[in-house]
């Protein structure tokens, strides 16, 4: 059997103009670090695909398509076979490469596209030709061109053509690291871990932070959130996770204000802590898992009072979504049942009966000033403690 390559291509990254160098590098380094793990590659890139040729034939090619298909930035990949340019290797290996799922088939057809325009063949002769040859070989096959159960696909590119048999859907987005950092703000909810996903999707490099309450919250309801960032890590790459203790702060907002805005004074206190460690960190914005109208403090009125407190951007890529879609993509990512372990949130300590929910800013101010959360806001960031969650690092839960 001919050595088998695995073709990864670009997506939107194949639209940037004179900066898609820095774009493909940082995917490229991305792609290695996924794959280092499973064994030693070849890479080349040309004509808006990296080429990755395993090293050695114990290299288990289902699992490095797995991980790459979590890799941003990549809009399709294939599991091809490497021919010569001549149309007698390129019929040869078809039947040989795909035997098996063409004896398996009632229909398929041919599709080629010839990268380089000096083959001797156009496009159609090629399909022509090599879907009468199959036709003859496999008394099984039809030709429909239409909905085929079987593409054979056949690739003329620079050096060599590739046969395969369709291709698999990426990732797509942007390779994680060309777009910058921001800092999530991860809870152990359904919400944010998509958040995170989404903005990762869109090329930002991910740190989160996290809010306890102890004792109100258990150690097993911290244990599910670093679960969670290290489930993140499959998509996100590195993360640095930042755990902030919040009981201090909650304890005076019950203490010290009116108990309609102990939510929102919770949010904007989030928010403030947030901000410095994002500047800590070198983040450039904030995100939430918000969702406008999905619970009190997330009404428009509630989001402008939480905004307020805000010198750097906030994101909410869930603004406008369902929930019923928000679980869809949890349930893609694999942290849908994580989600869902019954742990308590410091947001469930101590929530008010009757929240406000459209509170008016300078009420919300009013109650705040209450008491100067200062000396607190500092004591918690000085005690905030940071760990980094790899990709490939195997938690135990
Ligand atoms: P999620 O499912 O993400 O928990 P939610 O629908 O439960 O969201 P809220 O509890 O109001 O909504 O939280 C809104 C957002 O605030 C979350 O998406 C998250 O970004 C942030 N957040 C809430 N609790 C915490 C926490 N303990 N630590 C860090 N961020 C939090
Ligand atoms: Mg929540």
């Amino acid at each position: 059997m001919e050595k088998e390559i695995i073709l990864a291509k670009y997506g939107e990254l194949a639209l940037k103009g004179l900066n898609r160098g820095t774009f493909e590098d940082i995917m490229m380094k991305n792609i290695r670090r996924r794959l280092r793990r499973i064994g030693k590659f070849t890479y080349k890139k040309a004509q808006s695909t990296i080429y990755i040729l395993p090293e050695s034939e114990d290299i288990d090619l289902d699992e490095t398509v797995d991980c790459l298909r979590k890799v941003f930035g990549i809009a399709s990949l294939c599991r091809a076979c490497t021919c010569e340019k001549s149309f007698n290797d390129i019929s040869a290996k078809s039947m040989e490469y795909l035997e098996d799922v063409l004896l398996g088939a009632k229909t398929f057809k041919v599709e080629a596209k010839r990268a380089d325009k000096q083959f001797p063949m156009t496009s159609p002769q090629i399909c022509a030709e090599l879907g009468g040859i199959l036709l003859d070989k496999y008394p099984n096959l039809k030709v429909d061109v239409k909905n085929p159960e079987v593409t054979v696909v056949v690739e003329i590119r620079d050096e060599y053509a590739y046969i395969h048999g369709g291709s698999i859907k990426g990732a797509g987005g942007l390779p994680v690291g060309s777009s910058g950092k921001a800092l999530l703000l991860l809870s152990g909810g359904i919400d944010s871990p998509v958040a995170g996903y989404r903005m990762a999707r869109r090329g930002v490099h991910i740190s989160a932070i996290h809010y306890i309450s102890p004792p109100y919250t258990s150690d097993r309801a911290l244990l599910k959130v670093e679960k969670l960032c290290q489930k993140m890590t499959d998509y996100c790459g590195s993360i640095a996770f930042f755990c902030v203790p919040f009981t201090e702060i909650q304890e005076a907002i019950k203490k010290y204000c009116p108990e309609e805005y102990f939510t929102i004074i919770m949010r904007r206190l989030m928010m403030e802590i947030a901000q410095k460690i994002a500047e800590q960190d070198e983040c450039s914005a904030l995100i939430t898992g918000e969702s406008i109208g999905q619970v009190a403090s997330q009404t428009m009125q509630g989001l402008v009072c939480t905004d307020a407190v805000s010198r750097i951007p906030v994101f909410r890529p869930l603004i406008g979504l369902d929930k019923t879609e928000i679980v869809e993509t949890a349930r893609e990512i694999d942290t849908f049942e994580t989600s869902t372990l019954p742990y308590e949130d410091c947001c469930t300590v101590f929530t008010p009966r009757h929240p406000k929910v459209r509170p008016a800013l300078k009420d919300v101010e009013e109650a705040q000033n209450k008491f100067d959360f200062s000396v607190l806001i500092e004591k918690a960031v000085a005690e905030t403690e940071m760990k980094i969650f790899k990709f490939s690092d195997n938690m135990d839960f």
